[in-house]
């Protein structure tokens, strides 16, 4: 099974995502998180990136899609995988279908205030990873991670600006690709307002009748 994962930053990707690799036992690739990782590490591609990433706006479809292109090729991949975050634009999503064959692509659909204060709310922890919520899913003691004890952070990206930048991102270079798998039969459109268990549950029951329609 090889999935597309779209959806506006904060709409619940990255969860569902995972949920879904791990129900499907395939592989979940996030190009936020592999980008993210350069940049800890400090590589050269993290460095050229940092401004671009912190400031929410894209990094080149040249270097991503070589990015996914690659990852593709390793074995890890041979029972299919989940695309968290790619393609996010038209250009993209070509060169993707020119290397992969996708069964099906989800687009997780979530109102500009809910990502709003999703995203502006989300604390991290910047040692092992944890998410929190200030309101949704705080942690017990405030602004203290409950696994490790580190200090949360907010990511330069959840700032209340860089949100508003990757809405409009979002709105004009990401949905279109909605209409491109729409055209295409592949698209199983969800809400991203409820709770996670349910939205899970919605796309894998999507996916099943769309299965057994074909
Ligand atoms: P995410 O964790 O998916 O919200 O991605 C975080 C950031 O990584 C985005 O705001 C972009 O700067 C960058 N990024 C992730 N995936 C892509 C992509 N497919 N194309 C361009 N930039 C990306």
């Amino acid at each position: 099974m090889k999935i597309v994962l779209l959806g506006v930053s904060g709409a619940g990707k990255g969860t569902q995502s995972k949920r879904l690799a791990k129900h499907y036992n395939i592989e979940h690739i996030s190009t936020g998180d592999i980008l993210r990782d350069h940049m800890a590490r400090k590589t050269e591609i993290g460095v050229e990136i940092q401004h671009i990433m912190d400031t929410g706006r894209l990094v080149s479809d040249e270097l991503v899609i070589e990015i996914v292109k690659e990852k593709l090729k390793g074995p890890e991949c041979t029972r299919g995988y989940i695309l968290d975050g790619f393609p996010r634009t038209i250009f993209q999503a070509e060169a993707l279908s020119g290397f992969a064959e996708i069964d099906k692509a989800v687009y997780v659909k979530l109102s500009d205030d809910s990502v709003i204060e999703r995203l502006t709310g989300r604390r991290v922890c910047p040692k092992c990873g944890q998410m929190y919520h200030i309101k949704n899913f705080p942690p017990k003691v405030a602004d203290i991670c409950d696994v490790c004890g580190t200090g949360l952070v907010q990511r330069e990206d959840d700032k209340a600006e860089t949100v508003m930048e990757r809405l409009r991102v979002f709105h004009e270079l990401t949905e279109p690709i909605i209409d491109f798998y729409s055209k295409r039969n592949l698209l199983l459109e969800v809400s991203g307002e409820g709770a996670i268990d349910e939205i899970t549950e919605s796309i894998i029951e999507g996916f099943q009748k769309t299965s057994n329609s074909q």
